[in-house]
């Protein structure tokens, strides 16, 4: 018999009206013939009440402590769905995580999950009763209550369709399912009818608040079937697939994460180990860190700036305190009145020009861009916090996503032959997931070694809005394809840039930058030919802070410098010199346990 999960957010449960509504779609589902499973999240803004009585109570309350008062918001939930299931006629029965089989890590606030245990869960949905769960929670090996993090619902909603193997996982919310950003931030926003793994996973982990980017990862590693829609309507939502829509827009949506915290590490030394030490140290904290930049400064010392979640930017300082003190030099700084924008498409794999268009959208919205950084499928600015709403509706008029706009790309100056996820990818994600020993594991797959590419960077580039829309949109020009961008304006106020492109293109790129810099006064240009890109695959790379870790300290033991870094929940890349490419591509390959 199939199975469907159903998973109702806090405004979907908030009455006792909404609560009978809900349950009456778990009891037609039921009398469609499926077995059902209900996941539910505490009602309303319960979470957020319960958190602020705790902070009446203390500043410090203990993370154990924590976990037993947020658990209790799912657990009334639970027990009024299933009154509401069985006034209406059918069997159900109410769960905690524990009783469910949910059994996470002993870590409290953030908990992983390690297994689901669904023989009890089975044998009441043999016994024909709708099963109504509690989500966010479960309990370590202690039998402790622990809870997964903010929005973590979405993951248990997924791990236990992911565990049953049901055939449908439906995500119940207060929107009309995902839109190509925030319709409550630009109202201009489209419904997107389908989307992939890989995009849902990077919106969410840059900010877009829809799904806890932890279900995604579930989803993607064991190929659940998601769906969100309204609680409120029958409309059909987004299907959250292997592969999105086919249409002609190269982005897919925007995220905004709009309470982001940047740290620098300053005169600090210039040597191989450094970005070891630093992901270490984050690492050690599980403080997953974006948008990482390097400016080397002058007199062999170097600038490290990155952006952390402006709730873990204390953590952050003590933890980099820390490594600056092992490094025996530099200094940390610090400034939180930054927000991140970032756009994401699957297009941008085929596509030239995407960030020329971004760029050029909020140049002419005045908005200066404070970082850059790119992945595959998606690029992030960092922008002062003032403006970020007026960013984030100016690049999606750009890429013409508001709803008035036809499905024209902005961009799409030419489409190359590179690609989707081949089918021996998935094959190998099939394999490693297979061989995880715990369900939210990380999950690396492939590392690949690419020497085609030669890099350019720019220093001195002038601080004002519309210089990197300019630089960019010459390179388009030339159709040249561009791989990672990184940008920074160092401590110090001087901005730098530097980009991937093709070997073969470089002479005609440099040429089309040259054009650009004769007007710049100041600006120094400097290539290389000779560098090697390595690309660690896999799924929640960010987020499991641990990827970056290993990878940069063996990195760090093979005496190999780091030139360039992008970092993404499924690659995190990196730029050396060329004449390293091998030895890094072996290292590294061994130090995840895969084959060449
Ligand atoms: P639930 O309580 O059902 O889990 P959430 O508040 O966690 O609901 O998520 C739904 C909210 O996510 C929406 O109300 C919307 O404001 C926000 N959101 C952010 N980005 C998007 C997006 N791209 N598409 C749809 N909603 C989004
Ligand atoms: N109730 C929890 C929260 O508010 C979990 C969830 O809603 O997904 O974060
Ligand atoms: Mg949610």
């Amino acid at each position: 018999m199939s199975i469907i999960v159903q998973k109702f957010g806090g405004t979907s449960v908030a009455t006792a009206t909404r609560i009978l509504a809900a349950a009456s779609r778990a009891v037609a589902a039921k009398r469609a013939g499926h077995q059902v499973v209900v996941v539910v999240s505490a009602r309303g803004k319960k979470t957020d009440e319960l958190i602020d009585l705790a902070r009446e109570i203390t500043d410090q309350p203990q993370p154990r402590e924590m976990d037993m008062l947020l658990a209790t918001g799912e657990q009334e939930s639970v027990a009024l769905f299933a009154m509401a299931v069985q006034k209406l006629g059918e069997p159900a029965i109410s769960m905690t995580g524990g009783q469910i089989g949910v059994v996470t890590e002993a870590s409290h606030t953030k908990a992983r999950i390690r297994s689901i245990s669904t023989e009890r869960l089975k044998r009441h949905l043999g016994d024909g009763r709708i099963v109504i769960a509690c989500g966010f929670q479960g309990v370590d090996d202690e039998g402790n209550i622990t809870t997964l993090g903010r929005g973590g619902s979405d993951t248990t909603a997924t791990a236990l369709a992911a565990a049953l193997a049901a055939d449908e996982c439906e995500i119940y919310t207060d929107v009309d399912g995902v839109y190509t950003t925030d319709p409550r931030i630009v109202p201009a926003a489209r419904l997107v009818p389908r989307i992939s793994y890989d995009e849902m996973l990077e919106m969410a982990s840059l900010g877009a608040g829809v799904m806890h980017s932890r279900s995604i990862e579930f989803a993607k590693k064991f190929r659940v079937p998601l769906r969100v829609k309204p609680s409120y309507s029958q409309a059909a939502g987004t299907l959250i697939a292997p592969e999105g829509e086919d249409d002609s827009r190269v982005v897919t949506g925007l995220a905004l994460a709009r309470n982001e915290a940047r740290v620098s590490l300053v005169d600090i030394p210039d040597r191989p180990g450094v970005m070891s030490l630093i992901f270490a140290s984050m690492a050690a904290h599980k403080i997953p860190v974006d948008m990482v930049v390097q400016n080397v400064g002058a007199g062999g010392t170097a600038e490290v700036s990155f952006t952390v979640p402006e709730s873990d930017l204390a953590e952050t300082l003590t933890a980099a305190e820390s490594a600056v003190k092992e490094l025996g030099a530099g200094e940390v700084r610090s400034g939180t009145n930054v927000a991140k924008v970032s756009v994401v498409g699957s297009g941008m794999r085929t596509h030239t020009g995407v960030a020329a268009q971004m760029f050029q959208s909020l140049a002419e919205a005045g908005v200066n861009l404070e970082m850059i950084t790119t992945s595959e499928i998606k690029i992030s600015v960092l922008v002062a916090r003032d403006k970020c709403d007026a960013a984030l509706k100016a690049v999606h008029r750009g890429f013409n996503l508001d709803a008035d706009t036809v499905a024209v790309p902005a961009v799409g100056v030419r489409q190359t032959n590179g690609g989707r996820p081949t089918v021996g990818q998935d094959e190998l994600l099939k394999e490693v997931v297979g061989r995880l020993s715990h369900m939210e594991d990380i999950v690396v797959s492939e590392v690949q070694l690419d020497d085609s590419q030669a890099r350019i960077t720019i220093d001195d580039v002038p601080d004002r809005p519309g210089v990197c829309a300019q630089l960019l949109a010459a390179v388009a020009e030339g159709d040249v394809m561009v791989d990672m961008i990184v940008q920074n304006i160092s401590d110090a106020g001087k901005s730098q840039i530097s980009f991937t492109v093709p070997r073969d293109d470089l002479q005609r790129c440099l040429l089309l930058v040259r054009e650009v810099l004769s007007a710049w006064t100041g600006a120094m240009l400097n290539y290389e030919t000779e560098i090697a890109k390595l690309t660690v695959m896999g799924i929640g790379l960010r987020t499991h802070t641990g990827v970056g870790d290993r990878m940069f300290r063996a990195l760090a033991a093979e005496i190999i410098n780091v030139q360039m870094i992008n970092t993404s929940e499924i690659r995190i890349s990196v730029v050396v010199a060329r004449d390293h490419g091998a030895a890094a591509h072996t290292c590294l390959l061994q130090t995840f346990g895969l084959h060449g």
